[in-house]
């Protein structure tokens, strides 16, 4: 009789999801569940006028050519995510609750796709030219290549994870997915849309992304917490050179998403230069090393503290000026 754990559980009744072995997946899932919301409720109409406007009433070159690259990078990304957990990783993880959250998870990122398609809408833009991005320009095609290359394994329909070698393939997929995508990959863009919402232009969209940026905190969030407790119940995997591996692979994540700054905002816009992001993305990849109890390897300062009191104030009232169900359990996650 096989003990209920997270991979390899197959002889455990993946419907039985009482008594739960992992109250924290379904924590992750109520917290979910609490978040709800959905684009519609944002208005884009002060958007649009900024949009469509020239001048001092609308947006610079350079502010204009760095939400097309968001806009860009994010409507693909975010289907791009919700196809790997339900093609590839929900496959593997037979444990229920576990399950349930992966469940919920991929439902938010329908929201998020439902958010890019919203904003294209709502502002005029030309699917051609948003939804070939990923494909047209090189710094948003190097970060979905790596994720596609990094997770190739875990999308091969006879991959296992019955030897040690494949639990660490597959933990090793699961960075790429969570750690990597979910954690540095959208953070730039993150750093760039909450930027221009705090001086007030393109709010809309601002406001859209703090609530992706919400969601996919708890994503990284029950995304570490699966690979911790992957590694706990099989630490013969957890090697030094496992380890060197995993830190690599989210070094090279930074550069990539670094390069992706700089070719979005070449020459910055008030209040945000690419070097800064830069250092907010080396400072961001430290808390992930160690959110997976790996070493950091930076040690750079956030300059970005308003960013952190963004992700904090989820906790307090009044911080969404729409109407959503205020976050009831974001005081447990933990940054
Ligand atoms: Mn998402
Ligand atoms: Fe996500």
């Amino acid at each position: 009789m096989t003990k209920k754990q997270i991979l390899n559980a197959s002889g455990v009744d993946p419907n039985k999801i009482l008594p739960l072995t992992y109250p924290w997946a379904r924590q992750y899932y109520k917290t979910g569940v609490a978040n709800n919301w959905v684009p519609e409720e944002v208005s884009m109409q002060l958007d649009v006028e900024t949009w469509k406007s020239q001048g001092e009433k609308g947006l610079t070159e350079d502010e204009r050519r760095m939400v097309l690259y968001n806009l860009g990078f994010f409507s693909t990304a975010e289907s791009l995510t919700a196809n790997n957990i339900v093609m590839a990783i929900y496959r593997h993880i037979t444990n229920p609750e576990c399950r349930q959250y992966l469940l919920r998870q991929a439902y938010e990122e329908a929201v998020h796709t439902d958010t890019f398609i919203y904003c294209c809408d709502t502002l005029g833009l030309q699917p051609d030219d948003i939804y070939t991005m990923y494909q047209t320009i090189p710094s948003i095609k190097e970060k979905d290549d790596f994720v596609v290359e990094m997770t190739k394994s875990v999308f091969d329909p006879g991959f296992e994870t019955k030897t040690p070698e494949q639990i660490q393939r597959f933990v090793h997929d699961l960075v790429g997915y969570y750690v990597i995508m979910e954690g540095i990959f959208f953070y730039a863009g993150f750093a760039m849309m909450l930027s221009m919402l705090r001086r007030h232009k393109m709010v809309g969209v601002g406001e859209q992304f703090q609530f992706i940026l919400r969601d996919e905190t708890v994503h990284l969030a029950f995304g570490s917490e699966l690979i911790n407790t992957i590694a706990a119940e099989n630490p013969e995997i957890w090697t030094d050179a496992f380890k060197t591996d995993i830190t690599e692979k989210i070094k090279h994540g930074v550069e990539l998403e670094k390069r992706y700054a700089y070719e979005a905002l070449p020459k910055g816009i008030v209040g945000l230069t690419p070097q800064s992001i830069a250092e907010y993305l080396e400072h961001i990849a430290d808390r992930r090393l160690e959110r997976i109890n790996l070493k950091p390897v930076y040690g750079t300062k956030n300059p970005f503290p308003w960013m952190s009191e963004i992700i904090d104030a989820r906790k307090e009232k009044n911080f969404f000026e729409t109407r959503v169900n205020e976050d009831k359990t974001g005081g447990q996650l933990e940054w």
